[in-house]
């Protein structure tokens, strides 16, 4: 019986393979696309002639937005033979954000280290339609290529990171561990490492498809720990791991990062939403969001002096730091430190900026649902989330490579920089001063026609430019 079914099931295995292969067999230049890997996000809809058509899947349902997000895509497409082909996602217009897509550019590899923008990348409006062009030249090496929203950064590496993590025995005070379990069972990371009694919290990856946070993460902890020089540390870090203890998760979502979603966790909860009740809806919850209800718990138990959330921000092309200006706690002491600490980082790295970022909430109006709002009023402290573009950065237009993966890792190795500068005054001064012209705070500015003066006298080609 048993004998009888395994023939029966690979037979008609066999003639759905058979009924199959003729559509493939009929379309000589058929390029295969598959998006099931880690990160993976789309769906192939057909291929017309040359034109591959393409959706992206949407994210499970947010009962907080009432909706489903959906931007970030992944996926591989195999062809043995040379051929120009376009891309095409047909459903673009309906991302959670189709107004950043103008100027914005795909990136492809074929070894997924080394990215590359394609300029080909159009957004056509009227049509909806996000597209751009490759050749193929049927060679072994670009057999199969990988097109992405941004570069990827795989669960797999992200184990590595923390396995590499564990084995910088000479760092005071580490500890590698865990604050609890994701929805599908993966550990939420987290690197403590210093002896100080100043608590420095970094957190990642809050939102999946922004694998920005991620190569930030690698570059942070890469410097802390001394990870590519034997555990050996520069001279700002040593001192600074007597002024600070780090706290760092470099993936909140890791569900929702293999999963290839772009806002969610398993459950759906936009966990950048998770950080407290708003109304009717209660969070954070172990059933909905326990990465956020294991770290919160886990930052009462540290508390907090200087707080970072690192994101990806898909419309503005450029790196900045959104604070904490609608909390009721902002005043002189904070904006002032925030000052401080943003010029001490853009010194230390021209791919961060002060002046374009989110327009200020008013003081007192701060959504607390949001996580660096919720950490900077709670703890009274510096705070805030720090985005990186999916576009190029416009902000630093002598840098010699379009943004990618690489210079997300060195401005989170920069970091310690600006933490450093504002160390002193962190805590128990309360009109801190710091004496350099770029250390006053710069109101941040959004709106669009500033962003595109900007732009258009940006000395060079830009590949962000619409
Ligand atoms: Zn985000």
């Amino acid at each position: 019986m048993l004998l009888l079914s395994r023939s029966l099931l690979s037979r008609s295995l066999l003639a759905a393979s058979l009924a199959r292969l003729p559509i493939r067999a009929a379309h000589t230049m058929s390029v295969s696309i598959s998006s099931a890997f880690d990160g993976g996000n789309i769906e192939f809809v057909g291929q017309d002639a040359q034109v591959v058509q393409l959706r992206i899947r949407p994210d499970p349902y947010t009962e907080l937005e009432k909706k489903q997000h959906m931007q970030w895509f992944a996926f591989r497409a195999t062809l043995d033979h040379a051929a120009d082909i376009t891309y095409e996602i047909g459903n673009a217009d309906k991302a959670s954000y189709p107004n950043a897509w103008p100027g914005s550019q795909v990136v492809a590899s074929t070894d997924r280290k080394n990215w590359q923008r394609v300029s080909s990348t159009r957004y056509d409006k009227e049509s909806g339609k996000l597209s751009w062009e490759w050749t193929h030249t049927g060679t072994t090496v670009d057999r199969s290529v990988f097109f992405a929203y941004f570069d990827l950064y795989s669960y797999e590496r992200h184990l590595d990171l923390v396995a590499r993590c564990a084995t910088a025995s000479n760092a005071p005070n580490l500890k590698v561990g865990s604050l609890g379990q994701t929805l599908d069972g993966r550990e939420i990371d987290v690197i403590s490492v210093g002896t100080g009694s100043l608590q420095a919290w970094v957190i990642h990856r809050q939102h999946p498809g922004e694998s920005q946070a991620a190569f930030y993460a690698e570059g942070l902890l890469v410097r802390l720990l001394g990870l590519d020089s034997q555990g050996v540390v520069d001279g700002l870090v040593s001192k600074l791991l007597l002024d600070y203890t780090f706290h760092v998760v470099p993936c909140m979502n890791p569900d929702g990062a293999v999963r290839g979603y772009l806002r969610v966790n398993a459950a759906g909860a936009n966990l950048n939403r998770e950080w407290a009740n708003t109304g009717e809806y209660v969070a954070p919850t172990i059933v909905r969001s326990p990465e956020v209800f294991h770290t919160l718990a886990a930052m009462e138990r540290t508390g907090v002096d200087a707080f970072v959330d690192v994101h990806g921000d898909e419309g503005l092309p450029f790196t900045f730091f959104s604070g904490s200006e609608g909390l009721n706690v902002w005043g002189t002491r904070l904006e002032r430190l925030h000052g401080a600490f943003m010029g001490a980082y853009s010194r230390a790295n021209p791919d961060m900026q002060p002046k374009f970022g989110y327009a200020a909430t008013p003081k007192g109006e701060a959504n607390l649902a949001i996580c660096s709002n919720l950490v900077g009023e709670r703890f009274n402290c510096l705070a805030g989330t720090l985005e990186m573009p999916f576009k190029d950065n416009a902000g630093n237009p002598a840098a010699l490579s379009s943004f990618n993966g690489h210079r997300c890792a060195r401005l989170g190795a920069s970091l310690l920089d600006a933490l450093s500068y504002v160390a002193p005054q962190l805590r128990g001064v309360e009109e801190p001063t710091f004496a350099l012209p770029d250390d006053v705070y710069v109101l941040p500015v959004e709106e669009k026609a500033e962003v595109d003066a900007f732009l258009a006298a940006n000395p060079k080609k830009m590949a962000c430019r619409q």
